[in-house]
């Protein structure tokens, strides 16, 4: 036992508290818990959990369904919403397999091992992510129309809206778990809300992340709302994006800042950005990973659909923020493409290989672009070098088959897994006769 787990264990005493709950990530990127009695905690470090991995998408094949849950004692937390008298816990955990070696499944791994590898470049990688969302009045029932909460707009302050005491409840239980926030408004779609984090390294991110979805769907229900991450819920109003602000530090020094420079962007953060974009493509079947994602790149609303990068320019790909003189260290570039239903272990893995492609092969970037790239036209965005991102899940997953770096950083099993389970749900969606075929169709044909 060390400190941290002997930390656990008082605490689980001291708390009342008898139920903890054992959380992991599927490869969707879908929450998993198992509850355990405090008195199996002390196995659960030293020999794990075993559960049947082969329930669980994408974790095992069935011939090695048995696999052991690790919690990480550093992710201890009381659930506020489970009340105070026999409480529950949660805490996130490792993959093993029967031998005690990391699962190949586990996205949690993933990203370790991706983080590992930018370690020996003697990088941390932080992140920040603005996550948005709808909240709707009604539970999720796809015969009826959707009815969102109200119907403000971008940093509306919506008179006795439910949104302000929805953000603040949902806050207050986000601190209460040790989770930071930094910002929170109304978004510009009715109903629609960003709560952004406080930067931390990604793997706490990412944890957070997860967590914050529970939190959000836990106070909805409370308030008998319901909350939603659905990249596009509504064709008419913009789609949940989870934008993500990257830095890497040397030790206590911000890598990407370089005093004096363009931007105050170093070489390291022109050829990270370099490096997304050049692979973006490729990994976006990650980053976007449903057929509806595609609704929200390809309808506008200041989600990015053109490869470019550009200061304050909302319709390019990789935004590079105000920078404050004298403030070097908050120096960071923002990705856009992201969708708030992706998986943020897989997503910040392969978004970092491909930053750090661009650093090993001292990839140029391009000409930043200050032209919304939604208002040129296709012969003015090719003579100024602007790619797209791919149309549809379809196209998405092409890219992605032909790629070295996404097979890479995934592992061959999450890289099979995850292509297997796209193109399963790309012949379900060609499958169907949508409402807009029989509309545009059926009274002509
Ligand atoms: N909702 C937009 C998106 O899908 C982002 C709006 C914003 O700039 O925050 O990416
Ligand atoms: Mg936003
Ligand atoms: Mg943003």
């Amino acid at each position: 036992m060390d400190r941290q787990q002997e930390f656990v264990l008082r605490t689980v005493e001291e708390r009342d508290i008898r139920f903890i709950r054992l959380w992991f990530t599927d490869v969707l990127g879908v929450l998993k818990s198992v509850a355990v009695a405090p008195a199996e905690l002390e196995a659960a470090f030293t020999e794990g959990i075993g559960f049947d991995g082969s329930a669980i998408e994408g974790l095992t094949r069935v011939y090695e369904a048995d696999m052991l849950a690790k919690p990480d004692p550093s992710t201890f937390q009381v659930l506020p919403w489970r009340g105070s008298t026999h409480g529950t816990a949660r805490m996130f955990c490792d993959i093993l397999t029967p031998d005690g070696e990391p699962s190949l499944a586990d996205s949690r791994y993933v990203l370790k091992r991706a983080l590992s590898r930018a370690g020996d470049k003697g990088f941390t990688f932080y992140t920040h992510p603005e996550i948005e969302f709808y909240l709707f009045e009604n539970p999720a029932d796809p015969d009826k129309p959707l009815v969102p909460v109200d119907s403000g707009g971008y940093f509306d302050h919506v008179p006795r809206g439910t949104g302000h005491d929805f953000r603040r409840a949902a806050i207050q239980m986000l601190e209460s778990m040790g989770i930071s926030v930094e910002f929170s408004h109304h978004e510009a779609g009715p109903g629609q809300n960003e709560i952004d984090l406080r930067y931390a390294d990604a793997l706490t991110t990412a944890d957070n992340i997860m967590t914050f979805r529970t939190v959000v769907k836990e106070v909805a229900l409370e308030q008998g709302l319901y909350a939603s991450f659905m990249p596009k819920p509504m064709a008419e109003h913009p789609g949940s994006g989870m934008h993500s602000h990257f830095s890497l530090f040397e030790g206590d020094r911000n890598a990407f800042h370089e005093p004096g420079a363009q931007l105050g962007l170093s070489p390291v953060a022109r050829k990270f950005i370099a490096g997304l974009l050049h692979h973006a493509p490729e990994i976006t079947a990650i980053t976007n990973q449903y057929v509806n994602s595609y609704k929200r790149v390809w309808t506008g609303a200041e989600a990015p659909a053109y490869v470019c990068w550009g200061h304050n320019n909302r319709s390019a790909l990789v935004r590079v923020p105000m920078y404050k003189p004298g403030k070097g260290n908050s120096s960071r570039i923002e990705y856009r493409g992201l969708d708030s239903a992706v998986n943020p272990y897989l997503a910040y893995a392969v978004l970092l290989a491909a930053g750090l492609k661009g650093i090993e092969e001292g990839y140029e970037l391009p000409e930043g672009a200050e032209d919304d790239a939604w208002t040129l036209t296709d012969a003015e965005r090719r003579a100024q070098g602007i790619g797209a991102l791919p149309s549809s899940l379809e196209h998405a997953i092409e890219l992605m088959e032909r790629s070295e770096l996404v097979a890479e950083t995934l592992g061959e099993h999450v890289f099979d897994f995850v292509l297997r389970n796209k193109r399963e749900e790309w012949n379900a969606y060609r499958q169907q006769v949508t409402p807009f075929e029989l509309k545009r169709y059926l009274p002509v044909l």
